[in-house]
């Protein structure tokens, strides 16, 4: 295993079925214990200590966190975090109460935290703890740190209790939960490295590494190799690299060794540190640039979850790695740029440069001709400016898509609002020295025309989505994230891919 990886000790998460009784309840060090809105008295007959529970509850009102911190009475003293839960809750309502309740319990050495609800139909028992899981490992899952001690101790493990007959232990749903877990925690993890370890050599090094544990066909176009083929618009990025590091990586998952076309491509920008170039950033906004690449992370992490939960359709995934330097051979304004495709561009403001390195990936990616391409990228502040960080912005050049798109986002609770895109907007691309200009001067709605300037690059009218990740960064943590990097997309695509008509329809016929 390559040594920037997370390390490979991760928390378990164990279902126990069988009744919430006393021995149950004493398997854990903390408790997360889960409460309809309104709780008859015989409810809380059904669990240990529960009179005096229902004593401590009696004036929370629902959504208040933390709801009640009790000890029970028991050998581990175990400790109770409890929340009400309101009806009417969004999924993303419930995300969010649920990284309340974790902080809560993970506020003192939290050893085994336990997951329990009184009160609800145990068959609505998968649904009802998911956002709970999801909170508790990705709070579980460490984050890169060099400290000589840790700022927290970590969760130990995770235990799902009482769980009734309903939903067994080896169900489907925590497969689901667990991949989806990891998918992101890669994602955080590499977003949240120092620039100087992850560069792009030992990216593309784990990104090789991670290919072989996870049988993943690796491809790389090298500089030379995208000299030959005219890339144009990645090269006028990475030739500002001291060196000849940075690329384009193909992965290709394929469930069965016959398929050669993907249903699925992801495409991700993988900025490994965004100085701005020739047109530098001031220091506030060169600070976070490291996590310029989060959206090749997300790509990479999607494609992880997806083979972990052994999808049955082809997915490939295209990561462009380059930095975006200073210095005597950085590209700079009025460059004329020919791209991939054949279109001529007109260089504006250096600092526009994921949409160059995003152009010829996703020439590339769509001669392949998949059913569909998603792409991430953390693309424009004007995106941030429009909705905040708390929504993603998403655009496609199937526009009949976006009520779709957006219910996905609502329903899995990484949320996105769809913007137009497309020719109209070229006209304030226009040049009179080339096809179209990087970007405009004015630089109004350049969120909308950064994705209509990717739309000129997509070939064969290939279906395609585009999410630029406002809500990448979020000061706090974003729903069940707990921390400011967010790896928001990895839940969505999963919930696109696996639990859409959408996704149905890509990836219809991959089975056979
Ligand atoms: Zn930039």
């Amino acid at each position: 295993m390559h040594s920037l990886l997370p390390p490979a000790a991760r928390t378990r998460v164990v279902a126990r079925a069988g009744r919430l009784d006393s021995k149950a309840l004493a398997s854990v060090d903390q408790l997360i214990l889960l409460l309809p809105e309104r709780i008859g008295e015989k409810t809380w007959k059904q669990i240990p200590g529960g009179p005096k529970l229902k004593k401590l509850m009696a004036k929370r009102p629902a959504g208040s966190v933390p709801a009640l911190l009790a000890r029970l009475d028991n050998s581990r003293q175990t400790r109770v975090v409890a929340g009400k839960l309101k009806t009417a809750d969004s999924t993303f309502d419930r995300l969010s109460l649920a990284a309340k309740l974790v902080s809560a319990v993970t506020d003192e050495s939290p050893g085994t935290v336990g997951i329990a609800a009184i009160g609800f139909d145990s068959k609505t028992y998968g649904e009802l703890f998911e956002p709970f899981i999801t909170a508790a490992l990705a709070a579980a899952l460490p984050m890169p740190s060099w400290r000589e001690k840790p700022k927290k101790p970590p969760i130990r493990s995770i235990r799902l209790l009482g769980l009734g007959e309903h939903w067994s232990p080896r169900a489907e749903p925590l497969r689901r939960i667990v991949a989806e877990a990891h998918g992101n925690h890669l994602a955080r993890w590499l977003t949240a490295m120092p620039p100087n370890r992850l560069d792009a050599k030992h990216y593309t090094d784990l990104v090789r590494s991670l290919a072989k544990d996870h049988g993943w066909e690796f491809k790389r176009y090298s500089i030379d190799e995208l000299e030959r083929l005219d890339a144009g618009a990645f090269l006028a990025v990475a030739q500002g690299n001291a060196d000849k590091t940075a690329g384009i990586i193909r992965l290709r998952f394929r469930p069965d060794k016959s398929v050669s076309n993907a249903r699925v491509s992801l495409v991700g920008k993988g900025i490994i540190f965004d100085t701005g170039g020739t047109n530098l950033k001031p220091f506030q906004s060169m600070l976070g640039m490291h996590g310029d690449m989060q959206g090749s992370a997300v790509a990479l992490g999607t494609l992880l979850a997806l083979t972990e939960v052994e999808t049955r359709f082809a997915v490939d995934c295209w990561l462009a790695i380059t930095e975006n330097r200073t210095g005597p051979t950085a590209y700079k304004s009025q460059d004329l740029i020919r791209a991939l495709n054949g279109k001529t561009i007109q260089t504006i403001h250096t600092d526009a440069e994921g949409r160059m390195a995003l152009a010829d990936t996703l020439t590339l990616a769509s001669r392949e001709q998949p059913q569909l391409i998603v792409d991430y990228a953390t693309l424009t502040g004007s995106c941030v400016d429009a909705i905040t960080t708390r929504y993603s912005g998403i655009f496609s050049n199937r526009p009949e898509w976006h009520p779709a798109l957006k219910r996905t986002g609502a329903a899995c609770g990484e949320r996105v609002w769809p913007f137009p895109m497309g020719q109209e907007f070229l006209a304030e691309l226009e040049s009179e020295v080339a096809d179209l200009m990087q970007c405009s001067v004015k630089g109004t709605g350049d969120h909308i025309l950064a994705a209509s300037f990717l739309n000129e690059f997509v070939e064969n009218d290939t279906p395609w989505v585009h999410i630029d990740l406002s809500s990448g960064e979020h000061e706090g943590g974003l729903g069940a994230i707990p921390g400011k990097v967010t790896g928001f997309g990895v839940r969505y695509t999963l919930s696109l891919l696996l639990d859409t008509q959408l996704g149905d329809n890509t990836a219809a016929g991959a089975a056979s």
